[in-house]
């Protein structure tokens, strides 16, 4: 059986979510560009499953090194403060737990490595589903540039899901290592101009914006921040939402 509650989620026409008899996990994976950015694009939904019995491991691909206004801050000290921000945001969310991929901050690329890396921890976690960073953004809505961080992450992570994850001539040394090929089911990028669901997180949103506070080098989380962020999640029917683009795979 699979978790229960969870039909706003998966939709009733495309999907049921895991098929617990056919072997799939209720585990999802969200892959992010730097500390906090799970919990600003996903954190809802992070809680949500986590309250639904599922497991969720956030992996982070940079260190966080660059996050800062000040030249001459030490850059160890604020990549060892961002990863215990980041474990404490997790542990607000009830996410299983996170891992650190190290890269540095602003000199991802994409490549063969990075690819590699991710695919590893897919191949490790086996998730249902996996959350990331739209890759095809550049500009989000006319307002934001995503981050090249945040696009060779997405980038990655898709390339990842499909097909490198699935085929076993893929980094055949994973298998070497006892890992076994993963297939992905749904995949779920934020961050997007070409959304398609759109998920209610009116009982997480006090969760989210208490993740949030825990990433203290990064918000100074005054009142007003708090009511832009909330302003930016309310739908027109004033409900808190994330919003996805969605892609299910066929079996
Ligand atoms: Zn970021």
């Amino acid at each position: 059986m699979a978790p229960s509650g969870l039909e706003d989620l998966f939709g009733n026409e495309i999907s049921n979510g895991p098929n617990i008899e056919n072997g799939d996990l209720p585990r999802a994976m969200v892959i992010a560009g730097h500390p906090d950015d799970s919990d600003v694009g996903a954190g809802g939904i992070t809680a949500k499953l986590a309250k639904a019995g599922w497991e969720v491991r956030i992996i982070v691909a940079t260190d966080g090194s660059k996050g800062s206004s000040q030249a001459n801050i030490n850059q160890k000290e604020l990549v060892a403060k961002r990863i215990i921000e980041q474990q404490n945001a997790s542990k607000v969310l009830g996410a299983k737990d996170v891992k650190f991929l190290d890269f540095i901050d602003g000199e991802l690329e994409y490549n063969r490595n990075l690819i590699a890396k991710i695919t590893k921890e897919i191949r490790i976690f086996k998730p249902y589903a996996v959350y990331t960073h739209d890759p095809e953004a550049i500009i989000i809505n006319n307002s934001f540039v995503s981050h090249s961080d945040h696009r060779a992450t997405g980038l990655a992570t898709v390339d990842s899901v499909y097909p490198t994850a699935r085929d076993p001539l893929n980094f055949p040394e994973h298998m070497e290592e006892g890992l076994e090929t993963h297939k992905v089911r749904e995949l779920f990028l934020w961050g997007t101009n070409q959304s398609n669901l759109e998920i209610d997180i009116s009982d997480y949103f006090q969760k989210k914006i208490d993740a949030l506070k825990e990433h203290k080098s990064q918000f100074d989380f005054t009142d007003e921040m708090q009511n832009r962020f909330l302003e930016r999640w309310k739908n027109d029917d004033g409900k808190y939402t994330e919003k996805f683009r969605r892609i299910v795979f066929s079996r």
